[in-house]
């Protein structure tokens, strides 16, 4: 009888589950299309000409690494209150917003669900239907009971707009609001300037904490586009919460740079707001690791190297883009007579291809072709050498 001998063997992680099943498929053509990373042409993950120089310059004046403060590298905080806020914006002048640097989105969700259990231990979560697994996962066990806002609708290939508001109007004052800022995972739909609008007023009226986890900006229209949410809200006069990684839009995604940032109401507030955030850090990890925050601050700040990061970034957005079109025509001249036209529509990574589970089973077992059972594929994940296989495989699905 040990300490653990009544432990019992989690699930597996159903993203994680398919990579070990994809590594041990014997199919010479298999594509994976399940896991959200963004791959080049040749089917490489990018390491950014931005990121390289700056890791030459880094390694030219090779530097002690002592810890960071808790908070992190303070260039980093603000080149991200710049990005997310604008770096001549009120809430940025006047210092109220209180940002930390984080173990990638992921953490900086985290610290926020902390930071709010002990704020709001009552509140209850709501999450999109459906959204990326893991808010649902991170927030429950943070402590909070988690429900979900109406969001996709299968039948219409798009958002369930009147659901989602009406979702929205009927939560409790204090519920705490998980919003994709933009790029919705794992549908690729996201909703209109004007839907948004009405979004941050329904926040407004009913009291309901917004916490928007901005993952991709700068992978669906750009940075300013991609952003421009988050001025709606300022502009309504909320205070709120933004997650931000960086994992995918700099092609880093194991050096886990992210951040957290909060909106207070004013300069005093941020300062009480940061003290806290920094004792969720503390009793956490108690400061974060120096590498990747350096090197996504000396691109942010180093005009040369942002200017490089920024046409990366495009090209990167661009290139999803063309697969789009690519598997749209390709799907019609591999025989699909249904108007996959709706993937062209849907924006970031993912889409959100309507296959059934059965069709997604298939096209795994009989072509190595790998995506979630939910039907959601990385487009960014497909190229000029794998388009035609993957269409002609899903042809024959449907
Ligand atoms: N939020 C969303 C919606 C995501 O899709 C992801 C990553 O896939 C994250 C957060 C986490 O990002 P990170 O890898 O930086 O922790």
């Amino acid at each position: 009888m040990s300490l653990f001998s009544a432990v019992e063997m989690a699930p597996r992680d159903p993203i994680l589950g398919l990579n070990e099943q994809f590594a041990a498929d014997p199919n010479p053509n298999k594509v994976n299309l399940g896991v959200g990373v963004y791959f080049d042409d040749d089917g490489k993950l990018p390491l950014l000409e931005c990121v390289q120089q700056a890791e030459k310059a880094m390694m030219e004046k090779p530097s002690a690494r002592g810890y960071l403060p808790i908070d992190g590298i303070a260039a980093y905080d603000n080149a991200v209150k710049g990005l997310v806020f604008g770096s001549a914006s009120e809430p940025v002048v006047s210092g109220r917003v209180a940002t930390v640097q984080a173990l990638g989105g992921t953490g900086g969700l985290k610290i926020g669900a902390d930071f709010l259990k002990r704020l709001s231990p009552g509140a209850k979560v709501l999450i999109s239907d459906p959204s990326w697994e893991n808010h649902r996962a991170l927030f429950t066990n943070a402590g909070f009971h988690v429900e979900t806002y109406a969001y996709y609708d299968a039948d219409r290939r798009g958002v369930n707009f009147d659901a989602m508001l009406a979702s929205l109007n009927a939560a409790p004052v204090g519920t705490i609001v998980v919003l994709h800022a933009c790029c919705h995972n794992p549908t690729g739909y996201d909703i209109t300037s004007a839907q948004w609008d009405q979004v941050v007023a329904v926040v407004k009226t009913r009291g309901l904490t917004a916490f928007l986890d901005m993952a991709y900006q700068g992978f669906g229209h750009g940075i300013q586009e991609d952003g421009a949410v988050i001025q709606k809200f300022v502009a309504a006069g909320l205070t709120f919460f933004v997650s931000t990684s960086f994992s995918k839009s700099f092609s880093l995604y194991g050096e886990r740079v992210g951040a957290l940032s909060v909106l207070c109401q004013d300069k005093d507030e941020a300062a009480r707001v940061l003290s806290q955030l920094k004792i969720m850090i503390r009793t956490n990890y108690s400061n974060p690791p120096t590498h990747g925050g350096a090197v996504v601050a000396a691109v942010l700040n180093t005009p040369q190297l942002r200017a490089l990061w920024e046409q990366e970034l495009a090209g990167m957005r661009a290139r999803i883009k063309v697969m789009r079109q690519k598997l749209v025509d390709g799907l019609k001249a591999a025989g699909v007579q249904q108007d996959m036209s709706f993937m062209t529509q849907q924006i970031g990574m993912f889409s959100y291809s309507g296959l059934s589970k059965d069709q997604m089973v298939r096209l795994r077992n009989e072509f190595g072709v790998y995506g979630t059972d939910t039907g959601r594929i990385c487009v960014a994940a497909l190229n000029s050498k794998n388009i035609d296989y993957v269409c002609q495989a899903i042809a024959k699905v449907v």
